[in-house]
């Protein structure tokens, strides 16, 4: 048995064409399990009696069979969701609320642990287990919206994993979530997060719907930036801003940076100028991120020895970078204390068998 939410909606056309029904029918199954949220074939009364058994009989709709959740006292809550095969994946839910302006946002995963092991990264120390099925994704966000009983405003593929590299279902997921018809999210609240999978920026460019793009900096030096990430081994920094160039060229969209100040190794003036350059190459932000401690799991030397730069060092680099004319802000430590913040993903406390 396959989850529904698995298949595009030209997939769900096949099936139902195949099985002797008019296309139409697609599009009411489509409806029903997006815009209506039902979660029973047998109730999409839309349908004839026997294609609803059919449907139940070939496919499940729900792809998360439960969920534990850890609320922190700044309102961002850590879902823990268990999948059909026994596998479960983190995603974190972050309020933001600025008087008339609010955020919803839900931060969600592409893969059960990661493959690319950056050294200030929890889930990395997983190793990947798996990739995330389109449905997968979905419904962390149907659970999330759910379980809170609210209407997200934005997702971020920022959770456990690299998105890019689970680039067929991801896809399959943003067309679902970008979808003309349902309207579930407009593509410009939401956001792509990658470690710089450069072949998969060209691709993602062409999408029909393309969607934001955030790049994990966090050295403008080759050198470093590989000791960080050991992905950056396979593409320069070179490479990666030429990627970068054609994302915004094709797309317009302004591109995200994610550079996370650590004490004394990318908090000084030459790594402020290189990236005031990166940055100026198409128009840009740059998001500073706090370093957020991981010594729940084991760590090697040069992982012990990485440091958060302390406030005052992240305020200086923001104001020095925004003297730049770069726009710059500096991420919140959101769920730190449930270990919910940004790289700590773990299943921290948490047995399992995965
Ligand atoms: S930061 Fe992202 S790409 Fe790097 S190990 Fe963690 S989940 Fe994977």
């Amino acid at each position: 048995m396959q989850c529904i939410k698995d298949l595009t909606l030209e997939e769900i056309t096949n099936y139902v064409v195949e099985l002797g029904y008019e296309k139409f029918r697609a599009r009411q199954i489509w409806y029903a399990i997006y815009s209506q949220r039902i979660n029973d074939f047998e109730k999409i009364s839309t349908l004839p009696k026997e294609l609803r058994l059919r449907l139940k009989k070939d496919f499940y709709i729900n792809a998360i069979v439960d969920c534990k959740k850890e609320q922190s006292i700044d309102g961002t809550v850590k879902f823990l969701f268990l999948l059909r095969n026994g596998s479960a994946v983190e995603s974190v839910y972050i309020p933001w609320d600025r008087g008339l302006k609010e955020r919803k946002t839900l931060c969600v995963s592409s893969q059960v642990g990661c493959a690319l092991g950056c050294s200030f990264c929890a889930t990395g120390k997983l190793g990947l287990k798996r990739n995330l099925s389109a449905g997968e994704i979905i419904d962390q966000i149907f659970e999330c919206e759910k379980l809170l009983g609210i209407k997200l405003t934005n997702i971020v593929f920022m959770g456990m994993g690299e998105p890019l590299q689970n680039y067929k279902n991801v896809v399959n997921a943003l067309k679902i979530l970008t979808d003309e018809e349902i309207k579930l999210f407009s593509r410009k609240n939401i956001t792509v997060s990658t470690s710089g999978i450069v072949p998969k920026i060209y691709e993602l460019a062409n999408l029909e719907r393309p969607v934001k793009l955030a790049v994990s900096l966090h050295s403008t030096f080759d050198v470093l930036r590989e000791k960080l990430m050991p992905i950056a081994k396979r593409w320069s920094l070179k490479e990666l801003r030429d990627a970068v160039v054609f994302y915004y060229r094709k797309t317009k969209i302004p591109i995200t940076y994610e550079y996370i100040l650590f004490e004394g190794l990318n908090d000084n003036q030459d790594e402020l100028r290189r990236l005031v350059k990166f940055a100026r190459t198409v128009p840009s932000k740059v998001n500073l991120i706090p370093f957020h401690r991981i010594d729940f799991v084991k760590l090697n030397d040069f992982e012990r020895q990485l440091n958060p730069a302390n406030k005052e060092k992240i305020e200086e680099f923001r104001n020095m970078l925004r003297s730049e004319g770069i726009r710059c802000f500096v991420r919140s430590s959101s769920g730190y204390e449930i270990n919910g913040a940004c790289g700590q993903l773990a299943f921290a406390n948490i047995k399992l068998n995965i």
